[in-house]
């Protein structure tokens, strides 16, 4: 529910509605425009009487939000949200660019990778230590000890890092450490593992469920938010259709449709959409051609022998040329 203050309604008057309907139950937060202040209610809005406070002399309208979501509306925060994540940002007009292993293996492939990765324009290093596998007999990450050799891989390389979460019992082992934490397709509306990261303040990359309506998508990004961790940055990495020349088909029209009504950062995975090499660097150009906030890719420095997505990982010179190709199309998107 929305709540619009007549113009000329003074910042305390503003205030004191919103300390008023809290008391009854529900949680407001004050957006100032340059005419008027709107007070976003989220949360349980049962005991507001609707007709008495639409009668209030500096209450203009009381507007019922189609969308479930509020925290993560457009409507509420009009303006698009910035991350800054150690020296590199998402969301502005920075385009950020997350690369490396789908898994991190060892010490000596995670800092080839991240070295390469970044030599190449790369903003973030992604690797993942706990692995969500399909098969309970493939390679399963190394756990804690895949957590310190991304530390180390930052420390020399001095990118943040990105890596997945996959139950609320590693909150110990990721700590305020991991610079961003995923949480993968497989577990966007594990609400255990949402909640959990909602109490954390460290940004969380919320990758789309491979059958979840984009709402779902929102939604599960508002549980995050929900908690308090307002930082969620969205991740279209493709949908479950008929298609199976692909691994996933890639639904480019997320994009727009999410950065219409979030003000969340959207970025695209083309690596587990196309499920195929030759096919991540097209589906890249198309996600910064429809404006994505920033790529995912995988990159691997051994492809054929890695121990998870080899057939999908780009070799360091062709994720390069991949750089190479997005930074015009980018450009030309912000109007340069
Ligand atoms: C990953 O990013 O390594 C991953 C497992 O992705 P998804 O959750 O999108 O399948
Ligand atoms: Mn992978």
């Amino acid at each position: 529910m929305i709540i619009v203050m007549k113009p000329g309604t003074t910042p305390e008057e503003v205030n004191r509605l919103k300390d008023e309907v809290e008391l009854l139950g529900c949680k407001g937060s004050i957006t100032q425009g340059e005419n008027y202040a709107i007070i976003g209610l989220v949360g349980d809005t049962r005991n507001i009487n609707v007709g008495q406070l639409e009668a209030r002399a500096n209450v203009a309208k009381i507007m019922h939000v189609a969308e479930p979501y509020k925290k993560a509306n457009r409507l509420f925060h009009p303006k698009d949200s910035v991350y800054k994540i150690g020296e590199s940002s998402i969301g502005g007009k920075e385009l950020a660019i997350i690369a490396g292993p789908c898994a991190v293996e060892s010490e000596e492939q995670l800092l080839s990778i991240a070295k390469d990765v970044k030599r190449m324009g790369a903003t973030f290093l992604r690797g993942g230590a706990f692995k969500p596998r399909t098969s309970p007999y493939s390679f399963q990450g190394l756990g804690q000890e895949g957590i310190e050799i991304l530390k180390e891989a930052r420390r020399i390389t001095g990118l943040p890092i990105v890596t997945e979460m996959m139950s609320p019992a590693q909150v110990g082992a990721f700590g305020e450490e991991v610079d961003v934490i995923q949480i993968g397709a497989r577990n966007m509306q594990n609400f255990d593992l949402l909640k959990a990261v909602g109490q954390l303040r460290v940004p969380v990359l919320l990758k789309r469920g491979m059958a979840a309506t984009l709402t779902e998508f929102l939604m599960a990004a508002e549980y995050i938010m929900a908690g308090g961790n307002e930082q969620v940055i969205l991740c279209e990495r493709g949908i479950r259709t008929f298609e199976t020349y692909t691994r996933n088909t890639l639904d480019i029209s997320a994009v727009p449709v999410l950065k219409k009504k979030s003000h969340l950062p959207v970025i695209v995975d083309p690596s587990h959409a196309a499920g195929i090499r030759w096919l991540v660097e097209p589906l890249a150009m198309a996600a910064v051609a429809a404006g994505a906030d920033g790529l995912s890719i995988e990159v691997h420095n051994n492809p054929e022998k890695a121990l998870s997505d080899g057939q999908q990982s780009l070799l360091p010179e062709d994720f390069k040329k991949l750089v190479d190709r997005i930074r015009p199309i980018r450009k030309v998107i912000q109007g340069e």
